[in-house]
């Protein structure tokens, strides 16, 4: 960790963020001081209002706040940037997770890539754009939001509480890419009830998990059913896993329950309702089933490759990182969310995917400092 490097604003602004730790309890019993986005949130709240802009704090639940920051430039239109605050969890990584090492030109730790290197980059070229007043050619909202990697309740909370804007970016690793296009995602419980008995008489009960184990029969040939469907030209096709089961007490006992985790991926256009009335349909009179209302539910996205934000974007990137790639993502991001709210948003960030949620997450400092660039071209070029 040379302190040459640190020199840079930038990067001393990206290794503050992973100094403070921002896990995000993802429905588990967790606290202390390196869960939840309290901590993180207080920093982007104070460097923003260092910087002169005004900024609301919003909380969708305790200690789970979204900064929002508001820049009007008397503009004719608003831009959205986005970025989520919190991130995995940092068990077994064979980094410092917190100490923001800088190794061969790349800084490591829990964050660094998904998706704090994207929050530092929208929040330092903001910030360098405004030290020239006059060079803004938007106005300008900059949320930092809790919540993207579990239930996206920031991104739902922010929308819910009045956020407008005409368009938008959601910072997320992409190498600098304009993911235009993404897959939603619905995930939702699914349960079967049976009758306890005593496992030596197994004919005195009723048995939930081989009543599941028909539901799972089902799941399982309408999963392939969704993938030998026509695919989209860049997404591919709707699919359905299960991913968690859980059932029974005992051994001994004939298990009176059952329950699995469904995670079903949509195309955009595809409506979440659609997609568990389908499995709703497939189980049709089953006995002793029972499907939940769905706990998330992201819509995915398909923002037209000649949006304005796709265009203005592109044409910041150009000068920076030549011909910039457009393309679609298997993932869904907060990006989705904005965009069937009205406000047709891109996924664009420093940092690989491929490097999220690993043993050694790192973003590489090159692309941090082109993302920054990148940025400050796009608040200073007025729309097409
Ligand atoms: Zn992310």
């Amino acid at each position: 960790m040379g302190p040459a490097a640190h020199s840079d604003p930038a990067v001393r602004l990206l290794a503050d963020l992973v100094r403070i730790p921002s896990i995000n309890p993802m429905g588990r019993a967790c606290s202390g001081p390196q869960y939840t986005e309290a901590a993180i949130g207080a920093y982007v709240e104070s460097f923003l209002r260092r910087h002169g802009i005004d900024v609301q704090v919003s909380e969708s639940a305790p200690g789970r706040p979204n900064i929002i920051g508001y820049v009007d430039a008397g503009a004719s239109r608003t831009l959205l940037l986005e970025a989520h605050l919190d991130t995995v969890h940092a068990e077994g990584m064979t980094v410092e997770p917190f100490s923001a090492e800088i190794v061969d030109g790349a800084l490591y730790g829990r964050g660094a890539c998904d998706t704090k290197a994207s929050l530092a980059a929208f929040l330092h070229a903001l910030t360098t754009v405004l030290q020239h007043p006059g060079r803004l050619a938007y106005n300008v909202i900059i949320a930092a939001v809790a919540d993207e990697e579990y239930r996206f309740t920031g991104a739902i909370h922010a929308l819910k509480s009045g956020l407008r804007a005409d368009c938008g970016i959601a910072g997320e690793p992409t190498m600098l890419h304009i993911v235009r296009a993404h897959k939603g995602v619905v995930r939702w419980h699914v349960r079967t009830t049976g009758r306890a008995a005593h496992a030596a008489y197994p004919d005195r009960g009723e048995n939930a998990i081989y009543r599941m184990g028909r539901v799972l029969e089902r799941l399982e040939h309408h999963a392939r059913e969704l993938q030998a469907r026509t695919p989209h030209p860049s997404l591919g096709t709707p699919t359905l896993s299960v991913g968690m089961i859980e059932g029974g007490q005992a051994v001994n006992i004939v298990p009176d329950h059952c329950r699995i985790e469904i995670d079903r991926r949509t195309l955009p256009g595809e409506r979440a309702d659609d997609a568990i009335r389908a499995v709703s349909d497939l189980l049709g009179e089953c006995e002793g089933c029972e499907i939940e209302d769905p706990y998330l539910a992201v819509s995915g996205m398909d923002v037209p490759g000649d949006a304005l934000i796709v265009q203005s974007l592109a044409r910041a990137i150009r000068p920076v990182a030549g011909e910039p790639v457009i393309e679609g993502a298997h993932y869904a991001t907060d990006a989705g969310l904005y965009t069937s709210a009205g406000i047709p948003t891109v996924v664009f960030g420093p940092g690989n995917i491929a490097d999220a949620h690993t043993a050694a997450e790192h973003v590489a400092l090159q692309e941090l400092h082109a993302a920054v660039t990148i940025i400050q071209n796009l608040l200073t070029t007025p729309a097409p």
